[in-house]
């Protein structure tokens, strides 16, 4: 006998995670998540997950901070753990970028964000191993912080099953099946599962899986690094989580006194990579490249070392931002991919919207802002820098 679902989850990334349970939450019983490898072990599991809410536009912003305060108030509004450390975060602009910075900071305290411009004196207090003098300013968000991606995916996962849903691990999704042109569910490495709805949080895979039912999704996967190297011990405190537009580099702490460094420029999407064969290491010349940026920033790190590194996997769109639809020209089939970098923060408030999308066809005008369309009719979205996944 055929397995049947009421809906369907590709993916067990922190997407399709969350997807899964904010339907369970909001009482949908058949909700099946299919992973092909474990929860996490795609671009997920590499992440470094940092959560902060500078955005250029008011709707991403937005979403930002709702995820925030989940992340902060976890246990009890998810259950488990989800890693958060409250570290802050600066961002650091020469003064081609003030403009910007100061429109930036004001949109963003205008929907809620604790953030403020530092400059001089107060910005070296905050940051005693920071070189400012080329900076103008900085931007300070003293809530931001980072999580532990897989332990957030895994207690999103634990979440959905207590209320209902399956969690499959080790089954690929192959195709999706359409009956008069609509989906009728998914055929799987296991047999098939009839389902009137299906998600596709596949990440750097979801445009393959579109493919195979005709639609187009413009999401390009590309190869992103992330090297860590250790403080000498003069470095006094861990730092905050930093991002840097003069350089191109984020840099956030982890535990045994390293800091994550990884690329915000632009043309790094042009690494493209095949997800299931791509280099996952770090070599020596990105090492020496990322370790020269970070230690014009952070000078005592010159007299740190190398601790290696790995590299994950970004599903870039054109404009940057993700895609989260229902698919018109299928009915029943949901995308919510193309995250370009930076859906970790967003995975609560996504699941929240796609759960409501699915259930109940809610399109708030968060979704309109998302749609697919937008890559055919040219509404992109527009921030106000050019630096990848700061948007
Ligand atoms: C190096 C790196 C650093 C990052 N840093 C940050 C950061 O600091 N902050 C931030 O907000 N974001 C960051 N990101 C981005 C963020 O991690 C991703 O946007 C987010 O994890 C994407 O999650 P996802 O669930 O949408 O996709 P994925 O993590 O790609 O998950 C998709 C899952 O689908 C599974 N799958 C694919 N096809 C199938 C199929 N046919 N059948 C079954 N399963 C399938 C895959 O195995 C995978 O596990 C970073 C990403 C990387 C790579």
């Amino acid at each position: 006998m055929t397995e049947t679902a009421d809906v369907v989850v590709v993916g067990g990334g922190c997407t399709g995670a969350s997807v899964a349970f904010h339907l369970s939450q909001q009482g949908v019983r058949g909700v099946v998540l299919l992973e092909k490898g474990a929860l996490a072990s795609g671009p997920t599991g590499r992440s470094t997950a940092i959560v902060r809410q500078h955005y250029s536009n008011e709707v991403t912003a937005r979403m930002a901070l709702e995820s925030l305060r989940v992340f902060q108030q976890w246990g009890a509004r998810i259950g488990g753990s989800c890693g958060f450390v409250q570290a802050g975060f600066l961002v650091g602009v020469r003064e081609a970028d003030r403009p910007a910075l100061e429109g930036n900071v004001a949109l963003q305290r205008s929907v809620g964000i604790d953030v403020r411009i530092v400059s001089g004196d107060e910005l070296r207090r905050l940051e005693p191993e920071l070189y400012t003098e080329d900076l103008v300013a900085a931007a300070w968000e003293p809530e931001a912080g980072y999580c532990d991606p897989v332990a957030t995916t895994t207690s999103l996962a634990d979440g959905a099953r207590a209320r209902g849903a399956r969690i499959v691990q080790g089954r690929a999704v192959t195709g999706i099946r359409l009956e008069r042109g609509r989906v009728a569910g998914v055929e799987t490495s296991a047999g098939a599962i009839a389902a009137p709805a299906v998600v596709n949080a596949a990440g750097a895979w979801a445009h393959r899986l579109a493919a195979g039912v005709g639609v187009k999704l413009p999401i390009e996967p590309s190869r992103h690094p992330v090297c860590a190297f250790r403080r000498p011990s003069e470095f006094a405190r861990a730092p905050m989580i930093y991002a840097d537009f003069v350089n191109q580099f984020y840099m956030r702490p982890e535990t045994g006194d390293l800091c994550l460094v990884g690329s915000i420029d632009p043309a790094d999407a042009g690494h493209l990579a095949d997800p299931d064969r791509y280099n996952e290491g770090v070599d020596l010349s990105t090492i020496t490249d990322f370790g020269g940026r970070v230690s014009q920033r952070y000078p005592a790190l010159e007299r740190g070392f190398s601790r290696g590194g790995w590299a994950g996997i970004y599903d870039v769109t054109p404009d940057w931002h993700p895609v989260l639809d229902a698919v018109e020209e299928v009915p029943g089939l949901f995308v919510a991919a193309g995250f370009s970098g930076h859906g970790f923060k967003l995975c609560p408030a996504v699941g929240g919207l796609m759960a409501g999308l699915v259930t109940a066809g809610r399109r708030d005008e968060r979704l309109e802002f998302f749609r697919a369309d937008r890559f055919r009719t040219g509404r992109l979205i527009h921030g106000k820098y050019d630096y990848s996944i700061v948007g």
